[in-house]
């Protein structure tokens, strides 16, 4: 346990589940390879300087993220949900690879949120000479600590801070395996920016129903779930083997731009047997940017009328995670489908 402050105002938990951020090379084997945790405190003196107290748990094992599975999510929520009352925020230190996933998840999983859960990472391990783990560390403290006039988290989501930026978690993807700047959220706006001040956008942040309610914290995921991806010269037994493969309950399909896919009568008869087998089907696009709208074009139409959802602006990330958290909690697919197409945490503009 670090006690950094003279004054203590806020109390922040530090969640350390892996990631580059926690690397150092190791000198015999040449490859990256996790260290303990306090090492990483060592190496953030400046975390000494907040006028907060900072708590640490730390994985055991480490994971790089590539290797997260739902059991993780399951883990961090449990963790949250048994230190809620403890703490004024949580920072997760995250691998980038696999956060966009955990922040989607997250913020499915934690209902009416009333507290910042800010996950961060780095592209260089933070003991590299030019790591961007210290500015991410430090900037998401200062963020988890935030508080208004009110005393109200001034950030009561779940987000990823960034390259000095802080995004909604469930709008976040990972754009660039080498810039700082690695990941994007292109459908909503930026959260807050890190300058010499940090700047809230306060009209984009969500705010609780009610400040003094304790948040639901939902612990049942099924995770029955596939993603096809179209592509020019897909063939009509791929097609088949994830449609209607009989180990699903939904299926995610990333068409093109606003959600258009094939005209091919062999594809929209399959879309059609899927639907009839009673699966669950969701519409998200490739693009970044933007959304579905399957009313434009002919190729968008014929697969509403086949009862594809719509996905909106969602990213697949986000959409991945909420319907985990949807089929987990819900058994009837009537009821799933009419949630995927509500805004539950900001995740869609709708
Ligand atoms: N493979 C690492 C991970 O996601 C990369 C990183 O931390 O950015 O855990």
């Amino acid at each position: 346990m670090i006690q950094s402050s003279k004054h203590s105002k806020s109390a922040i938990l530090l969640i350390y589940t892996g990631g580059t951020i926690g690397m150092k090379e190791d000198p015999v084997e040449q490859t990256l390879k996790p260290f303990d945790f306090e090492q990483i405190l060592s190496e953030v003196p400046e975390l000494g300087k907040f006028a907060c107290k900072i708590d640490s748990r730390t994985f055991s094992p480490l994971i790089d993220s590539s290797d997260v599975e739902p059991s993780n999510w399951l883990e961090l929520t449990r963790l949250i949900e048994e230190e809620y009352d403890n703490y004024d925020g949580f920072v997760i230190l995250h691998g980038t690879d696999t956060m966009a996933y955990s922040a989607s998840a997250l913020s499915f999983m934690i209902e009416g949120l009333t507290k910042p859960v800010i996950f961060t990472g780095s592209q260089l391990p933070i003991g590299a000479p030019r790591t961007d783990g210290k500015e991410n560390l430090i900037s998401a403290v200062e963020i988890a600590s935030a508080k208004d006039e009110q005393g109200h988290a001034r950030v009561p989501e779940v987000c990823i801070c960034f390259d000095n930026v802080l995004m909604r978690g469930n709008r976040t993807t990972k754009i660039n395996a080498d810039n700082f700047r690695a990941f994007r959220s292109a459908n909503w706006p930026l959260l807050a920016e890190a300058g010499i001040s940090i700047k809230y956008n306060t009209p984009a942040i969500r705010i609780p129903e009610d400040w003094n309610s304790k948040p639901i914290f939902h612990n049942k995921l099924d995770t029955r779930v596939s993603i096809l991806k179209i592509h020019p010269g897909i063939t009509p037994s791929v097609v088949r083997e994830i449609l209607c493969g009989t180990q699903t309950r939904a299926v995610i399909i990333e068409t093109y731009g606003a959600g258009n896919a094939p005209s091919k009568g062999w594809f929209l008869s399959m879309v059609r047997e899927a639907a009839a087998m009673g699966k669950i089907l969701l519409n998200v696009t490739q693009c970044i940017a933007g959304g579905v709208n399957m009313e434009i074009y002919a190729t968008g139409k014929g697969l509403k009328e086949a009862g594809v959802v719509n996905g909106y602006d969602s990213t697949t990330e986000s959409a991945l995670a909420k319907l985990f958290y949807l089929m987990g909690e819900i058994e009837s697919d009537t009821d799933v489908k009419k949630y995927l197409e509500t805004n539950l945490r900001g995740e869609i503009s709708k």
